[in-house]
């Protein structure tokens, strides 16, 4: 039996995806599609966005392209971190897929992409050397584009400046955010993640830019009592009832990636919202209800108009950090994808 049921809706990723082609106004559309697809699944994410338009996939390791090249024989796969060691390179080569240089020694036979470190202080080469003739493209990354537009600007004209001489190749900088609100980011393609999924990359509503998210996460009431004034649900009592007070257990927990953090985040069941109370267990976690409801009552952790965002913003993170910790590939949880 299943605890909980994720659903992911493709058509989401492509409207998503024809929202971000529609404002890139003829820059290409990366799906970046790294992490098990922000938790969503990467080869599923793959095809909707592919279909859509996106013109290649990146993800993070050779290992993460080498799995998606097996569900897609003919795509541009862009691996984004640096290869661990020459190992990598060789079975990159064999599966037809394109490294970024951010350091060391070019490797040929291959397609590079030379990353340019223009003030994310990560990965990247101080200076740009002369592209030898594998190298296609031409990218860096930016460290403030949800938050400090003028810090985006001074890497912007790092970047123009350095990779002014070799126009011809293909120059991407843009992530979700700066693809969708700083128009002059966009150069020949932008590299997008979080927007795909319908996730805010400014910790809002993702409505706001004309995105909807592909992912909810329903569960049920597993067991429902009353508490006395005094009594408390879960570890450390850290919810003690004031007045009698009915609460819900709802068969996830921190394992399946509602975090101990979420405590107070609400949800909806049967279609009210309704708080989470004491401490998140690693299998379940407590809802205060009112009135009384039946067990197997429908809950709604994310979906239905309850956004990771809010999740998120009661646990101090970011929704990219939410969604990269449902643990989609669990069998504890039905995975559902619709398409
Ligand atoms: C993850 C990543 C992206 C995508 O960022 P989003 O904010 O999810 O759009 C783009 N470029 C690089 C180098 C990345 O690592």
């Amino acid at each position: 039996m299943h605890r909980s049921e994720i659903t992911i809706d493709l058509g989401a990723i492509r409207d998503n995806a024809r929202r971000l082609l529609d404002v890139l106004d003829g820059a290409e559309l990366w799906a970046v599609v790294k992490a098990n697809g922000y938790g969503h699944g990467a080869s599923d994410v793959a095809r909707a966005a592919l279909s859509a338009g996106a013109t290649a996939l990146c993800v993070a390791t050779v290992d993460e392209g080498l799995e998606l090249r097996q569900g897609e024989p003919d795509a541009r796969i862009l691996i984004m971190g640096p290869p661990n060691d020459p190992r990598d390179v060789a079975a990159a080569r064999d599966a037809r897929l394109e490294l970024v240089v951010s350091g060391g020694e070019i490797p040929d036979d291959i397609p590079v992409h030379l990353k340019l470190d223009t003030g994310m202080g990560r990965w990247g080469l101080s200076e740009l050397p002369e592209p030898p003739a594998n190298v296609v493209g031409l990218m860096s990354h930016l460290a403030t584009s949800d938050s400090d537009p003028a810090f985006v600007q001074q890497q912007v004209e790092r970047f123009t400046e350095a990779t002014a001489p070799h126009a011809h190749l293909t120059r991407h900088l843009a992530n979700s955010a700066a693809a969708l609100r700083l128009p002059g980011t966009r150069f020949d393609a932008a590299r997008c993640g979080i927007a795909l999924y319908g996730i805010s990359a400014f910790g809002t509503d993702p409505a706001e830019d004309g995105l909807r998210p592909a992912l909810s996460w329903r569960s049920r009431l597993a067991q429902v009592h009353l508490l006395h004034p005094g009594e408390s649900t879960g570890y450390g009592r850290r919810f003690v009832a004031e007045r009698p007070t009915w609460v819900g257990i709802v068969p996830v927990g921190y394992e399946d990636g509602f975090r101990r953090d979420m405590t107070g985040t609400e949800v909806l069941v049967d279609g009210e919202r309704r708080r989470a109370v004491g401490t998140v267990s690693m299998d379940a976690v407590a809802v205060e209800l009112d009135p009384e409801l039946p067990v197997g009552t429908p809950v709604t952790i994310i979906g239905d108009g309850v956004l990771i965002e809010s999740h998120a913003a009661v646990a101090g993170t970011i929704g990219y950090e939410i969604a990269c910790g449902i643990n989609a590939g669990s069998a504890r949880a039905r995975r559902i994808v619709h398409d």
